[in-house]
């Protein structure tokens, strides 16, 4: 058996469809569904997990299922697969900026920064990737109900739609060096996360 412990720190496996291109994250406990019921087309991952099942009353012997880091599926959209686009949230939203304030360059802990809406929403902006970035609590208070400029802050990035790839990314905290070496191939190169180090 394995300690709830154990569990907890086991790494999502990136999921891709027949063709190799990814589209999603899926838990080892939907990948070994997969596998028992015959999806996975090719393992293509670096990294493998062994998995211990019951013990056979025939010959005493445990079963052992073995998973890679990188799963190719069979079939369109199998269970289990995230939404592809990346909602906005400011977990995601810290993570695109680096965590640095768009305006003073400060690099803070994501419990001191903030959403800010580059045109704020009482004036009529957006709630989007492209109208916001991340800014630490004494910018976004100096800022105000202002735009950037008729405040007189200087934005240090622009800010922009996480593709795809980089969505995926993102969303996982725990992400392998195989499958964050994979994602980044596929990212354009005016990505701020294609020379993201982990
Ligand atoms: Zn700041």
């Amino acid at each position: 058996m394995e300690t709830g412990e154990a569990r907890a720190a086991r790494p999502l496996i990136l999921a891709l469809d027949i063709t190799g291109a990814p589209h999603g994250w899926i838990s080892w406990q939907i990948a070994l569904g997969h596998l028992a019921s015959g999806r996975i087309d090719r393992s293509l991952g670096d990294f493998s997990f062994t998995f211990h099942g019951g013990q056979s009353r025939l010959t005493g012997r445990r079963s052992e299922l073995t998973i890679s880091s990188i799963v190719a599926l069979r079939g369109r959209n199998p269970r289990g697969w995230e939404p592809q686009a990346p909602a906005l949230s400011n977990v995601l939203l810290f993570q695109r900026d680096h965590h640095l304030c768009c305006f003073c360059g400060a690099q803070r802990p994501a419990h001191a920064l903030t959403r800010d809406h580059l045109r704020p929403l009482s004036r009529g902006g957006r709630d989007h990737w492209k109208n916001v970035v991340t800014a630490c609590r004494a910018c976004n208070q100096r800022k105000g109900a202002r735009l950037p400029e008729e405040a007189g802050m200087g934005m240090l990035y622009v800010p922009y739609v996480p593709s795809l790839y980089e969505g995926l990314i993102l969303r996982n905290r725990r992400i392998l060096a195989d499958q964050m070496e994979f994602l980044r191939s596929l990212l354009p190169e005016d990505s701020r996360l294609a020379s993201w180090r982990t």
